[in-house]
């Protein structure tokens, strides 16, 4: 038995096309502001693909290219203006930051009903308390979506997410756990992770180290959702070695191709939904 792949593409494409129609019936222009720092080429790439998804959509997006050596008070400010700006819905800041500026403190500048991005600690503690007003961060969003069109009901399903960062793991293991999954979250320090791993229904690798879970931590039948993306001389690799989970698991997502999409596509919805905060309520 293979796998089934769990292509995101097409679903990404499909709530595009949704939004592009909603935004053009509704007759409104959301805007978003992305702030990028410094000339990281991987961060360039993400904030090319970000501007273009707006576009066809429908979503205006104002890029402020700044310098690396630009301080955190100069970028509070920047995000001060945008708060206050009320064409402005929703303001995204390009990780990472350089490393003289703390990006949690960056981040909890932006206004949380503008933070489509979902990493203000007030949307994080929303998640925490199951609060609908939250935004979710997109990677997390865009996972459970994924997970969604294979099954609907998550109740009682042990998920294990190898990972416990606040912009994947952390955020995804309690929208899991709001879907009244067991949920253990793995990570550097956990010992004897395979044996672990090998009890997941859903497994969610989110930890930038190439092909590091092999077949052997797989439970035949799992869902398997490969965060990772990694660079390597053979060309861009997930967390996880594809060809010998593909032969155990249900369904899989491939790399590249299996969350980033998602993620994108949730990014345009969170703006998309902060226009309506900021309007109708
Ligand atoms: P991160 O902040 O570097 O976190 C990595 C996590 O992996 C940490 O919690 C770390 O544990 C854990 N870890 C490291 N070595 C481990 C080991 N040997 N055993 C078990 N756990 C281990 O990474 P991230 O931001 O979550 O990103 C992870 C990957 O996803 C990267 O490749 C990134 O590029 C990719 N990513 C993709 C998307 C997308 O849209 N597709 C979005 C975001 C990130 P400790 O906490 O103990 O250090």
């Amino acid at each position: 038995m293979t796998a089934q792949i769990l292509d995101s593409k097409q679903l990404a494409q499909q709530i595009r096309t949704e939004l592009k129609q909603k935004i053009y019936d509704s007759q409104i222009t959301p805007e978003l502001a992305v702030i990028i720092v410094g000339n990281d080429p991987a961060s360039e790439i993400y904030v090319r693909s970000k501007e273009k998804a707006c576009q066809e959509v429908g979503i205006k997006v104002e890029t402020y290219r700044l310098t690396q050596d630009i301080s955190a008070e100069e970028l509070k400010e920047l995000i001060d203006l945008l708060n206050n700006d009320r064409n402005i819905n929703g303001i995204l800041v390009q990780l990472p930051l350089p490393k003289h500026i703390n990006p949690q403190e960056i981040l909890t500048r932006i206004k949380p009903e503008k933070d489509v991005d979902g990493f203000h600690p007030l949307n994080t503690g929303l998640i925490i308390q199951k609060q609908p007003a939250a935004f979710s961060p997109c990677t997390p969003k865009g996972i459970l979506r994924l997970i969604h069109t294979v099954k609907q009901d998550l109740s009682g399903l042990n998920a294990v997410i190898i990972g416990r960062s606040q912009i994947v793991g952390l955020p995804v293991s309690h929208l899991l756990l709001n879907e009244n999954c067991t949920v253990t979250i793995a990570h550097s320090k956990t010992k004897n992770l395979s044996e672990i791993c090998k009890k997941a229904d859903i497994l969610i690798a989110s930890v930038g180290k190439a092909e590091f879970i092999t077949g052997e931590f797989i439970k035949p039948e799992a869902i398997v959702i490969d965060v990772g993306i990694n660079r390597t001389s053979n060309g861009i690799k997930g967390d996880v070695k594809f060809a010998e989970a593909y032969e155990k698991a249900a369904y899989i997502t491939p790399v590249p191709g299996g969350v980033g999409p998602m993620t994108i596509a949730m990014l345009l919805e969170n703006t998309y939904e902060a226009f309506f905060k900021q309007n109708h309520s």
